[in-house]
C-alpha cells in the first residue's frame, strides 16, 4: 500500500517506522507509546488520504512483525483497501462542512474497543471542513484518547486546523510529487504512453488524480484547452463577458458530470438497503417510511455536495489560469524552467513578449482575488467577469 504513494519517500519512512514500533510494542505487551492523533498535510493531489489509508493498513496488517507492515496481501490489508475493515472508519464530509452532530456520533464510535484486537482507527478526510463546534468535539476526543484509538486527520496544511488540535497531532507532510514520478505511475499502472503521461503530469502540476483524468479522458483535456484559450481571447469587453460565461459553464459541466456519477451510485445503494430489489418493484412496504426519510436526507447531502464540487471545479480552472501566467512570468524573467503548459508555449511566448512582468503579476492577483470572492460566495458569473476584464488590458481594470 505504501508503494502506491508517489514521490513521498520521507513520509513513508516515518510511517513505516511508527507502524513497526506500534506492532512490536503491542506484541511485547508493553505500553504502546502510540501517537493517537496524526495530521496528514500536503497540497491537493499529493495523496493525503492515500497515505493515511496506507498507514491504517500498516497498523492493522495481519502480516509479520515490523518488516513489511501493510503488506497489501493479507486479509486485513485487503479489507482496508476495499473499505470493509471493521476497525477502520473512513469519514468524508460530503457537504460544505462537517457538523457537530456528525462529529459526536463519530467520537462515540471511535471510543469503542477494536473488534480484531489491534487499533480502532478513524480516517478523517478534509478534516479542515469541520465547523468550529465540531472541531471542539473532535478536540475533546483527541485530548483523552482511549488506549487503542488512532485518529488520522487529513488537511491541506497544518494551518487549516485549529491550533489546539494541531498541537496534539504528529504532523506528516507530503510534498507535490515531481512530474516524472507521476508520469511513471501513469505509464506503469494505467498503460498511458510516455508522451501523454508527461504532458498530463506537468499540466496537472503533480496532482495525480487530475493527471490521470487528463491522460485518460479526452473530454477533460478539451475542457482544459478551453480554459487555457481564454487569456489570448480577451480582445474586448464583449469577449471578456463571453469568456467568463464559458469558464463558468465549462466548470459547471465538469462538476455536474462528477456529481451525477456519485449520486447515482449512492442512491442505488441506499435503495438496495431499504429493500428495493433489482426487479425495481418499489420500496419494501415495511421499510417504506425509513427509506423515504433516508433518501430525503441523502438528497440534502447530495445538494450541498454538488455546490461544493461546483466551487472546487471552478477553482481548479482558475488554478490552471494561474499556472498559465506563471509560465508567462517564467519566460519574462528568462528562467530556464520547464513550463507547466508546454503544449501552449507559442501563446505563452507571445504574451510574454507583449506584456511586462508587472502586467503578469497584476493578472495573477486578479485571479487570486476572484478565488477569494468565490470562496466568499460571490455570484460566479460576476466574480469571473470582473476577473476576465482585469486580465484584458493593463491599467484599465
Ligand atoms: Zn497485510
Amino acid at each position: 500500500m505504501f508503494a502506491e504513494l508517489v514521490g513521498q519517500d520521507q513520509a513513508v519512512d516515518v510511517l513505516r517506522r511508527a507502524a513497526a514500533a506500534a506492532a512490536e510494542a503491542l506484541a511485547g505487551g508493553r505500553g504502546t507509546g502510540m501517537t493517537h492523533a496524526w495530521l496528514f498535510t500536503g497540497p491537493p493531489g499529493s495523496g493525503r488520504s492515500n497515505a493515511a489509508r496506507a498507514f491504517a493498513a500498516a497498523l492493522l496488517c495481519d502480516g509479520a512483525l515490523s518488516a513489511d507492515r501493510g503488506c497489501g496481501h493479507c486479509g486485513a490489508c485487503h479489507q482496508v483497501e476495499v473499505g470493509s475493515h471493521p476497525d477502520l472508519t473512513r469519514v468524508r464530509p460530503e457537504g460544505l462542512s462537517y457538523g457537530v452532530r456528525q462529529t459526536r456520533d463519530l467520537v462515540l464510535k471511535a471510543a469503542g474497543a477494536p473488534t480484531l484486537g489491534r487499533w480502532r482507527i478513524v480516517l478523517f478526510e478534509d478534516a479542515d471542513r469541520v465547523t468550529e463546534a465540531a472541531a471542539n468535539a473532535l478536540l475533546k476526543a483527541i485530548e483523552e484518547p482511549p488506549p487503542r484509538t488512532v485518529w488520522l486527520l487529513c488537511a491541506p496544511s497544518p494551518d487549516d486546523m485549529i491550533i489546539t488540535i494541531r498541537s496534539r497531532c504528529r504532523v506528516v507532510t507530503l510534498r507535490t510529487p515531481p512530474a516524472e514520478a507521476v508520469a511513471r505511475v501513469l505509464t506503469e499502472r494505467d498503460g498511458v504512453p510516455l508522451d501523454m503521461a508527461l504532458f498530463a503530469a506537468r499540466a496537472a502540476r503533480g496532482h495525480i488524480g487530475r493527471a490521470r483524468r487528463l491522460a485518460l479522458d479526452e473530454e477533460v483535456r478539451r475542457r482544459r484547452a478551453d480554459v487555457l484559450s481564454i487569456p489570448a481571447s480577451l480582445s474586448g469587453v464583449g469577449a471578456c463577458v463571453t469568456a467568463a460565461e464559458r469558464l463558468v459553464k465549462t466548470s459547471t459541466e465538469e462538476a455536474d458530470a462528477a456529481t451525477a456519477e456519485l449520486n447515482e451510485t449512492e442512491t442505488a445503494e441506499l435503495r438496495k438497503v431499504y429493500g428495493e430489489g433489482s426487479s425495481g418493484k418499489g420500496l419494501n412496504k415495511g421499510l417504506v417510511r425509513g427509506g423515504a426519510g433516508a433518501l430525503k436526507e441523502l438528497e440534502t447531502l447530495q445538494k450541498s455536495r454538488a455546490t461544493r464540487i461546483k466551487r472546487d471545479s471552478l477553482d481548479l480552472a482558475l488554478l490552471d489560469l494561474v499556472a498559465f501566467y506563471r509560465d508567462v512570468l517564467a519566460l519574462q524573467f528568462g528562467a530556464g524552467v520547464e513550463l507547466a503548459n508546454e503544449d501552449r508555449r507559442r501563446e505563452i511566448e507571445t504574451m510574454a513578449r507583449g506584456s511586462s512582468p508587472e502586467d503578469t503579476l497584476r493578472r495573477t492577483q486578479a485571479i487570486m482575488r476572484c478565488r477569494e470572492r468565490l470562496a466568499a460566495n460571490v455570484n460566479p458569473q460576476i466574480a469571473v467577469e470582473a476577473m476576465t476584464l482585469a486580465l484584458r488590458s493593463p491599467g484599465l481594470a
